[in-house]
């Protein structure tokens, strides 16, 4: 199999937006490793489409909260594709809520994979992209985080702090040609979203200035755009992603 241009790295690369991120990489040229946190029946498809467009692919199942098995991952991918260009960390989940009902165990849960699990896997990849004086970092934020949401305390939380992460680590980097940038997707098409009523789901559209909820090719489209040199003098950014709900 050929080579890619570039490395990029995703997590949480098997569904949803992540997964649209993986294709998009893939499609611009970009070898690509990706991590999952259960098995993936998915990844014959993604060898498939790497072979289609001439670069390779490489999943794994990686847990981000796990410090030492994220570290091995990314040196048998720097290893395997060569170093990265680009990393996105794009693992999260949700665990909602109303405060008054919330345990200890659902805040851990969702600040560990979101906001530790950003900051796990940018630790593990940052010392490699100082030495080498490039690279372009995409957390991937939410809305929720810039403006709050009912019954998502610990979500919003973590998201917000992967804001203020990232714009301390553009401040950090930027003098080794390192760019740290987030997108905050607004509502999107997504297993995440999937449980949403069909009351609530009309609900929120009436509030999205552009009267429907995003796609995960949407957001694929504004992560690999910041991953790329067409972003060169773009950093400490949080782009929003929503069809106008946050203006
Ligand atoms: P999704 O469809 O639920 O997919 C989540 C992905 O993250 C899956 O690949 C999952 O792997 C992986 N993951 C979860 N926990 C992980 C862990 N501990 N280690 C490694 N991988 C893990 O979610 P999505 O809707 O695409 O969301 C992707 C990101 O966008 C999240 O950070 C989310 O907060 C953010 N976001 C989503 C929306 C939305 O409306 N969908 C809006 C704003 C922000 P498994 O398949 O193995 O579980």
């Amino acid at each position: 199999m050929t080579a890619g241009t570039r490395t990029a790295l995703v997590t949480g690369g098997s569904r949803g937006i992540g997964r649209a991120v993986v294709e998009r990489f893939l499609a611009d040229g970009y070898d690509v490793g990706y991590c999952h946190r259960t098995p993936f029946a998915g990844a014959a498809e993604l060898e498939e489409l790497a072979e289609k467009h001439g670069v390779r692919v490489h999943g794994a199942v990686v847990d981000v909260t796990d410090q030492a098995t994220v570290c091995a991952w990314l040196e048998e991918t720097e290893e395997r594709l060569g170093a990265l260009d680009a990393l996105v960390t794009n693992a999260g989940i949700i665990r909602d809520m109303p405060l008054a009902v919330m345990d200890r165990e659902h805040w851990d849960a969702v600040v560990d994979t979101n906001l530790t699990g950003t900051f796990t896997v940018c630790r593990a990849a940052i010392m490699a992209m100082m030495r080498r004086r490039r690279g372009a970092i995409v957390n991937v934020s939410s809305v929720a985080g810039l403006r709050g949401n009912a019954s998502q305390t610990n979500y919003a939380a973590s998201k917000a702090g992967i804001v203020g992460f990232s714009k301390s680590l553009a401040k950090e980097v930027a003098r080794f040609g390192i760019r740290a940038n987030v997108v905050a997707p607004g509502l999107i098409e997504t297993d995440m979203t999937a449980g949403l009523d069909k009351k609530a789901h009309r609900r929120i559209v009436a509030g999205i200035p552009l009267r429907r909820i995003g796609t995960a090719d949407e957001v694929a489209d504004a992560v690999a755009f910041l991953a790329s040199d067409r972003a060169a003098y773009i950093t400490g950014q949080v782009i929003q992603i929503d069809g106008g709900i946050g203006i």
